[in-house]
C-alpha cells in the first residue's frame, strides 16, 4: 500500500475500445444513478464485484457506485433515498419494483481496517478519501476497479485488470497486513477464486496459510454470513477443496479438524470422508448450475453428511421400534453443538437432522419398487427423498431429479389422527405428534 496520498501511482485507464465492458450490459438504474451524479457535477464510477463480472462477461448480482458526492448531498439529490450504515454511510436510492441502488462515497479506509491501527495517515485523515485511496482500501486487486461514464473507460490503481486477464487472485497491498487487519479478507479470496477458477497469488496464498487462526477474531456473524454466501454461490466442490487445503475447512467446523484431509481429496474409497464431501458438493454444483440451487437445508445436511457417516456409519444403520426416534434425538442434540456458531434456526435444524436421521431409512427401501405408504405420507418425504438421491448421484448413481427441488414437502395428506398405538409404524419417526420429524415449512 502507498505510503501516502502523494505516492499514490498513476492508474492504468483503459479507454472504451480496449475493454470489453458496454452501457448495454449494466443495469438501466444504475446507469440513471451515474448521469444523475454527473449533471451535478460530481464523479461517479461503477465500482466493486459489479466492474469485475462484467469484465470477465459474466452478469453481475448488483451495482455498485462510488462517487465524492458526501451522504448528505446525496440524499439531496436523490428524493427517494435513505442513508444506512453507522461508521461507514451508505445511501440507498430506491426505484420501482424494490429496486435498489446502493451508492458510497470515495473512502480512504476500510471498514474493518480499524482507525487505531492505522500506520500512516492518509491525506484527507477521515473517512472520505480520493479515487486511488478507496482503490487501494479494498480486498482483491480485481474488486478494485473503477468504471467511468463520461469516456467509458476503466480506471485501475491497483494491477486489478492484468489480474482479470491472468486470472489471478491477489490482495491489494500487503497481504499480511491487510488480512491481519480483516482475516474475513481470506474468505473473500478464497470465494472470487473458486468461483472464478482463479490461481492465487503466492504471497497472498502465504498470508492466507499464516493467518487462517485468525478468522475466530472477527465477529461470528460475519464469519458466518461470508460461509453462506460461498455456500449458496456456483462453485462449492472448488471452494470446498480451496477451504480444506489453505485449512479454512476446520477453522469454520472444527468437527472436520481430524476428519477432513487435504491428503485425501483423491481418495479411491468414494465414502472416504473429503472424497465423500467434494462429490455431495459437486452434485450441489451440479444443481446449481442447471437451476435449482439446493436451499440451506439440503446444503448444510450435505455438509453435514460425511460428518455423520463417520461418526455412526450412518449409511448403514438400521432401526428398529423406537430406536430411530432415539437415533434422531441423539443426532439433533450433536448438530445443535456443531452447528451452534452459525445460528441456524430451529426449523432448519429440525429439517436437517430429519434429512440425515431418515436417510438410512430411504436408503434401506431405495431398492424396493415402490415406497412404502407409511413412508411415503411423511411430510418430509420429498425432501428426504432428494437428499437421497443426491447421496446417490455422490456415490456415482444417477443423476438427482433436480424436479424435486421445485416442490419441497407441501404435506401430502394431512397429519393422520394419533391412533394412540404404540409401536405402529408412523411412530418409527416420532412418539409426538410435532416431534422433531414431520416438519412443516420448507
Ligand atoms: P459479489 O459478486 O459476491 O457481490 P463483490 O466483490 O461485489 O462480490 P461485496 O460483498 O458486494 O462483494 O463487496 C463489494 C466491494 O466492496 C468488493 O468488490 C470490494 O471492493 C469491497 N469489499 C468488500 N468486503 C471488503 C473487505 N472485507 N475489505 C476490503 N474491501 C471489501
Ligand atoms: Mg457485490
Amino acid at each position: 500500500m502507498p505510503d501516502s496520498a502523494d505516492n499514490l501511482p498513476e492508474p492504468l485507464i483503459l479507454q472504451r475500445a480496449q475493454h470489453p465492458i458496454s452501457r448495454n450490459d449494466i443495469d438501466r438504474e444504475a446507469l440513471k444513478v451515474l448521469y444523475r451524479l454527473r449533471d451535478a457535477g460530481y464523479t461517479a464510477y461503477l465500482v466493486g464485484g459489479g466492474v469485475r463480472d462484467l469484465y470477465l462477461g459474466k452478469k453481475p448480482k448488483d451495482f455498485d457506485i462510488s462517487t465524492n458526492a458526501r451522504p448528505g448531498q446525496l440524499r439531496k439529490l436523490f428524493r427517494n433515498s435513505r442513508i444506512i450504515g453507522k461508521r461507514f454511510r451508505l445511501v440507498q436510492v430506491f426505484f420501482h419494483g424494490n429496486k435498489i441502488i446502493e451508492v458510497s462515497t470515495l473512502r480512504c479506509r476500510s471498514e474493518f481496517d480499524p482507525k487505531e491501527e492505522e500506520e500512516q495517515v492518509l491525506a484527507s485523515n477521515n473517512t472520505f478519501g480520493s479515487e486511488a485511496e478507496d482503490a487501494f482500501r479494498r480486498d482483491l486487486t480485481i474488486n478494485a476497479l473503477f468504471y467511468e461514464i463520461e469516456n467509458f473507460t476503466i480506471i485501475d490503481y491497483v494491477g486489478g485488470i492484468n489480474d482479470l486477464n491472468d486470472k489471478i487472485i491477489r490482495i491489494v497491498g500487503d497481504p499480511e497486513r491487510r488480512i491481519t487487519r480483516d482475516p474475513v479478507r481470506i474468505m473473500r479470496a478464497l470465494r472470487h477464486a473458486a468461483r472464478n477458477g482463479f490461481t492465487i497469488e503466492e504471497n497472498t496464498w502465504r498470508a492466507i496459510l499464516n493467518n487462517i487462526d485468525k478468522l475466530h477474531l472477527c465477529p461470528v456473524s460475519r464469519i458466518r454470513d461470508e460461509l453462506f454466501r460461498d455456500l449458496h454461490g456456483n462453485g462449492v466442490a472448488p471452494w470446498c477443496r480451496l477451504a480444506i487445503s489453505s485449512g479454512l475447512l476446520p477453522e469454520l467446523l472444527p468437527f472436520y479438524r481430524d476428519i477432513i484431509k487435504a491428503e485425501e481429496m483423491e481418495a479411491e474409497e468414494r465414502l472416504n470422508p473429503t472424497r465423500f464431501l467434494l462429490s455431495l458438493m459437486t452434485v450441489a454444483d451440479r444443481l446449481h448450475n442447471e437451476g435449482q440451487p439446493l436451499p440451506d437445508h439440503l446444503l448444510i445436511a450435505c455438509l453435514m453428511l460425511p460428518w455423520a457417516q463417520t461418526k455412526f456409519n450412518l449409511i448403514n444403520l438400521r432401526f428398529k421400534g423406537q430406536e430411530a426416534y432415539a437415533f434422531s434425538r441423539d443426532l439433533r442434540d450433536h448438530l445443535d453443538k456443531l452447528l451452534e456458531h452459525l445460528s441456524i434456526n430451529r426449523a432448519t435444524r429440525e429439517t436437517i437432522t430429519s434429512l440425515l436421521a431418515n436417510l438410512p431409512i430411504f436408503i434401506q427401501y431405495a431398492d424396493e419398487r415402490d415406497w412404502p405408504k407409511w413412508l411415503s405420507r411423511k411430510s418430509y418425504f420429498e425432501n428426504g427423498r432428494l437428499f437421497l438421491q443426491i447421496f446417490q448421484e455422490s456415490q456415482g448413481g444417477s443423476a438427482a431429479n433436480i424436479q424435486l427441488v421445485e416442490k419441497l414437502p407441501e404435506r401430502k395428506s394431512k397429519p393422520r389422527k394419533r391412533s394412540g398405538r404404540r409401536g405402529s409404524r408412523n411412530a418409527t419417526f416420532t412418539s409426538k405428534k410435532g416431534g422433531i420429524f414431520g416438519l412443516k415449512g420448507h
